[in-house]
């Protein structure tokens, strides 16, 4: 039934991309080489990170603009708000407005290391802001499976409430790996008036020691099975690379199968894997017509 479903869907889902900005020529390289081959594949918008308190904004501009110039797809740079007061964020805003980017992915960032403040802007503050300069398309993070800085789950329901209230226009979820909790997070925030989006963010494991970490920071359970599927494979990258892809694969299956119709890829600038799995969603380049 998962498989028949795939007839159904084809030409129906949307993806998107997210990118990072590229520290060394040869990370440069594996980047622009992965964005020529997903771009074929019209995706919806491609976003490019920023890492908060990094003061590296610049680059994430300069890529989002090569992006726009060299494909003409929808760019959407990351912005935080931790790292900057409220009358940078404005011109930022205003500079980006000005140089035709629309789509905004609004974060906070994360609070530098040993921070014992309370940051003085939050994400909502930071919707609040860019939609008081422009009318720009904001999309927000959402966590199926809490923020790790949220006192509970609602709070943190209800934050995300705030973000879409301020004017975010759909909102990309943390990587997860239980299905079910995706699925009742959905819920839940359709429950609470939530009418926007909810994209699950797919990140495909090819580096499971990183990920453990990752998801040690973030607060992402890492299933039992999965510590399992990677076991042994500690030196074998070609096998994790399929055993990635088919994991990512079965989870896009059943997500699409529950009305999922927008799938966000973490890349990690590489796009092997994407692309085999949007392939096999029915998401592919258009074919030359015969004259
Ligand atoms: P918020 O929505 O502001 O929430 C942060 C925390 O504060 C939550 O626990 C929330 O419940 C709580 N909170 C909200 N308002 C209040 C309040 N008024 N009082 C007290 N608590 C409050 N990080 C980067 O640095 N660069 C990136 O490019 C980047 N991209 C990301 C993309 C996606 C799709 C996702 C899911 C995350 C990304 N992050 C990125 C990580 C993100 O910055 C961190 O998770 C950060 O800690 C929270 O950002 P937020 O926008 O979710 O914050």
């Amino acid at each position: 039934a998962i498989n028949r479903n795939l007839d159904q869907i084809q030409g129906k889902v949307n993806v998107s991309f997210e990118f990072f900005p590229p520290k060394t020529a040869a990370m440069e390289q594996t980047l622009w080489g992965s964005i020529e081959r997903l771009a074929p594949l019209a995706p919806a918008f491609v976003s490019v990170t920023y890492g908060a308190n990094s003061g590296e904004r610049d680059r994430t501009h300069d890529i989002i603009k090569s992006i726009k110039q060299r494909t003409g797809l929808i760019a959407a740079p990351h912005l935080t708000c931790v790292d900057a007061s409220k009358e940078q964020l404005i011109e930022i805003a205003k500079d980006y407005w000005r140089n035709g980017i629309r789509h905004i992915v609004a974060l906070r960032g994360d609070l530098p290391p040993n921070s014992i403040s309370k940051p003085a802007l939050y994400a909502t503050d930071l919707v609040e802001i860019l939609r008081s300069v422009a009318d720009f398309d904001i999309s927000v993070a959402a966590y199926p499976e809490v923020h790790p800085e949220a006192p509970n789950a609602q709070f943190d329901l209800l934050n995300l409430k705030r973000k879409v209230d301020a004017g975010a226009s759909r909102a990309i979820t943390q990587f997860f790996f239980d299905i079910e909790k995706f699925l009742r997070y959905r819920d839940r925030c359709a429950a609470i008036g939530i009418d926007v989006d909810i994209i699950p963010g797919i990140l495909p494991v090819t580096n499971f020691q990183q990920l453990e970490k990752f998801a040690r920071l973030t607060n992402v359970a890492v299933p039992n099975w999965m510590h399992k599927a990677y076991q042994g494979l500690e030196n074998d990258s070609q096998t994790r690379n399929l055993v990635a892809a088919n994991m990512a694969m079965e989870m896009v299956k059943v997500l699409s199968r529950e009305g999922v119709d927008h799938f966000h890829f973490y890349t990690l600038n590489r796009c092997e894997l994407s692309y085999a799995i949007c392939h096999l969603l029915g998401v592919r380049p258009p074919v030359a017509m015969a004259v």
